[in-house]
């Protein structure tokens, strides 16, 4: 049989051991768990990377528990912007969606964008727009509404300062992703996040960002990271994995690591990645204490992870 595999991530941080309960603990492990096998029963039907991708991005999206769709922080003004995006590894067609609100599921809006229209990218009131179009139904602020995540607002909504979802006072982290190679051999990546608390001005992260949040090209890899989007952007830390690979030859371990440990550590950007190849290799390096993490092939492994070794 030819291979499938998923990994997907629940977004980086201070993720250390004790720091949570074991109730705690076993939500995240069960939730991670859950996405992971979504996607991986949607590859085991034959259905393409890109649905894996999708589905298990919208496992994530629906659980409070990270910061994606229902759990997404809460910005300056009290509400929820988020950001997504997608892309096929074979086609190296790619959707973005970022400053939306009420969309249950950015990623499939980000999918919408890159199979219904001609643009790659959509924001604000016309990606809005759009997905009223297309016939989304909008959720209000309730939907959206998670204790933890508002007292984290309020703590520094008076402030001039945004907190990544990762900052060590906050138990919650978060953005969510998924990479995927399907049975026909084709590889997907997808990323969707709430960006950072008390953020205002329009601001976008890496993770909508194509090269820099998510990318997928059949030739090298699928990627998707979570960090501190302004370094991820400045690094064009998804693209920079897949042009080590095609420049170098390096493995996806090797160049995966690099961008993570080396590149990205110069820029101080803190977070981590998860990628796959066509062979079904998978790499998920951090340079933060934890990530939130799972993965799954057809040679019978699996794993679900949270802190580093
Ligand atoms: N990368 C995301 C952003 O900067 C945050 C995260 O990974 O949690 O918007």
């Amino acid at each position: 049989m030819t291979k499938i595999a998923i990994a997907i991530h629940g977004g980086a941080g201070t993720l250390v051991r004790g720091m949570m309960t074991a109730e705690k603990e076993t939500a995240y492990r069960r939730a991670l768990s859950e996405a992971r096998d979504a996607g991986y029963a949607l590859l085991r039907s034959g259905k393409s990377a890109l649905d894996a991708v999708e589905g298990a991005v919208r496992v994530l999206e629906d659980s409070p528990l990270f910061n994606a769709g229902k759990g997404s922080v809460f910005t300056a003004d009290g509400t929820h912007e988020m950001d997504a995006s997608i892309m096929c590894g074979d086609t190296r067609e790619a959707g973005a969606v970022a400053l939306i609100r009420g969309i249950a599921n950015p990623v499939s809006l980000a999918r919408d964008v890159m199979q219904h229209s001609h643009h790659v990218f959509l924001a604000g009131e016309g990606a809005m727009q759009f997905a009223r179009k297309m016939g989304y139904t909008l959720e209000d602020e309730a939907y959206f509404y998670d204790d933890l995540r508002f007292r984290q607002w309020q703590d520094i909504k008076d402030t001039d300062g945004t907190q990544l979802d990762h900052a060590p006072k906050d138990h919650k982290f978060g953005t969510v992703g998924a990479v995927a190679l399907d049975l026909s051999g084709n590889i997907a990546a997808a990323t969707s996040t709430g960006g950072m608390t008390n953020k205002r001005y329009g601001r976008i992260g890496d993770s909508p960002v194509i090269g820099a949040g998510t990318y997928a090209d059949n030739a090298t890899c699928a990627v998707s990271c979570t960090g501190s989007g302004e370094y991820f952007i400045r690094g064009v830390a998804a693209y920079d994995v897949a042009a080590i690979m095609r420049y170098t030859g390096a493995t996806l371990e090797i160049a995966a690591t690099r961008v993570i440990q080396d590149h990205l550590i110069h820029l101080q950007g803190d977070g981590g990645l998860i990628a796959i190849d066509r062979l079904g290799n998978i790499a998920m390096p951090f340079n933060t204490e934890g990530m939130y993490r799972a993965m799954k092939d057809s040679s019978g492994y699996e794993m679900v992870g949270i802190y580093g070794t």
